[in-house]
């Protein structure tokens, strides 16, 4: 009975895990391109320029995004296949102190030391760096890094945030521009925030204060700028 209750627990938190980055990645998209759009608009620019900044901002903020998680990712796998292929070579050379070494993890974790000894011993012969791997380093299967996936993901998220202010400087007349892709991006923003708290078991109202804050003073200063030298230039 224990064990099938277990195995959700340990899919929901990798799925909360994903939830929350397209969560970022999306508010992201949302700030930056409705602060550009906003800014743009501010400075008296056509309509056309407007919706040409703001496709230009979503595709440069994807492969940006993309480039980032791929890279950051990818030498977190480094790390991680460097420390298996160490584990590995150890557990050729050295296999008696490979299982007293497991054994005291489980003796750290609650076990008694025969038990314990009992437990690794069967655990290495049914998969001996599987059982180092997620045990010693803390590398599973569910975890594991996964660059290009992250990198999809994460380009995902922005564009889909992205899209939501372009959307509305599409349908928008330029008279009204600027009050509609404000408004409507930061009630985009709000919601983002309070389905990020959810998942994240927080503060709804918090976490959307906190992110509908800094997307109002993004657009705010971008819009000054842009009205600056909307009159200079
Ligand atoms: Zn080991």
């Amino acid at each position: 009975m224990k064990i099938a209750k277990m195995l959700p627990e340990a899919h929901r938190s990798e799925h909360i895990r994903w939830l929350r980055a397209a969560v970022l990645g999306a508010n992201d998209g949302i700030v930056s391109t409705a602060s550009l759009i906003v800014g743009v608009a501010a400075a008296n620019s056509s309509h056309q320029n407007i919706l040409l900044t703001g496709i230009a901002g979503l595709v440069a903020g994807a492969m940006s995004m993309a480039s980032g998680e791929y890279v950051s990712v990818s030498s977190q796998a480094d790390t991680e296949n460097a420390d298996l292929a160490r584990e590995k070579a150890e557990l050729a050379t050295n296999v008696e102190f490979e299982r007293a070494e497991l054994a005291q993890i489980y003796v750290g974790r609650g076990l008694e030391p025969g038990l314990a000894a009992k437990v690794a011993e069967q655990l290495m012969a049914h998969d001996a760096l599987g059982s180092h791997a997620r045990d010693e380093l803390g590398i599973t299967e569910a975890l594991s890094a996964r660059p290009v996936q992250a990198a999809l993901a994460s380009a995902g998220a922005f564009s889909v945030g992205a899209a939501m202010p372009l959307m509305m400087a599409l349908i928008s007349s330029p008279k009204n521009l600027i009050a509609v892709v404000s408004v409507a991006s930061l009630v985009f923003l709000i919601l983002l925030g309070v389905l990020a708290a959810r998942v994240g078991g927080a503060n709804a109202w918090k976490g959307a204060v906190r992110v509908g804050f800094w997307g109002a003073l993004a657009m705010a200063i971008t819009a000054g700028i842009g009205s600056i030298f909307g009159t200079v230039v």
